[in-house]
């Protein structure tokens, strides 16, 4: 998505650690005009199949998410991330590690809000080494809902993630994908 590219060339930035700093348009100050565009775009590549339900993941994804659901007719849930251990079975659970702070942490959804009759469109903001995926992936599978796809705003192309969750056979539509950064010179080249 040639806007998405344009934006990160303009104000992403390139940190040690394969991570990009994009907090001035996506995940801390919020382009709302931008995450419409990105919205409409998922649409339009997931135009051919049922979604009723948007799954992500606290907290990057929220406002991602619920800005792209208007264009689905969809309900969004998130998965939360957890303290304490849910032991009563109301829950789906999973645990995922952060890439960027290295921790790892429970994230759960509640049973009310997925189940066999949902189909499924996971969003997230970013797509690393995919371990947000595999979580997300696993409690929708344990709730037995269908995975229509996964939209993601920003891949790096040169991390595991991407290849990890195309073999799975899942539909992924990234809408840049990263084939290189270089936090010295800053430049970043983006593949097809
Ligand atoms: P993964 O689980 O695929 O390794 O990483 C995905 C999660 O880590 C995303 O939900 C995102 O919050 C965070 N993340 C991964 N790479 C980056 C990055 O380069 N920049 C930022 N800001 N977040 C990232």
């Amino acid at each position: 998505m040639k806007l998405l590219e344009e934006r990160i060339r303009k104000d992403g930035l390139v940190k040690e650690g394969n991570v990009l700093k994009v907090d001035s348009f996506l995940n801390h100050q919020m382009d709302i005009e931008l995450f419409n565009e990105m919205g409409k775009e998922w649409k339009r590549l997931f135009s051919n199949v049922e979604i009723n339900k948007i799954l992500t993941i606290e907290a990057s994804g929220i406002a991602i998410a619920a800005v792209a659901a208007q264009y689905f007719d969809a309900k969004v849930v998130f998965a939360k991330k957890s303290k304490s251990v849910n032991l009563d079975g109301s829950v789906y659970q999973a645990k995922v590690q952060s890439f960027t702070h290295g921790n790892v942490s429970d994230v759960i959804v509640s049973k009310k809000f997925l189940g066999p009759e949902d189909k499924v469109l996971i969003i997230d903001d970013f797509l690393a080494r995919g371990c947000a995926l595999e979580g997300l992936i696993k409690i929708v599978h344990e709730s037995g809902a269908t995975l229509q796809g996964i939209g993601i705003a920003i891949e790096k192309g040169f991390q595991e993630g991407g290849k990890k969750i195309r073999n799975m056979g899942v539909r992924l539509e990234s809408l840049a994908i990263i084939e290189s950064m270089d936090a010295a010179s800053g430049e970043i080249v983006f593949g097809k």
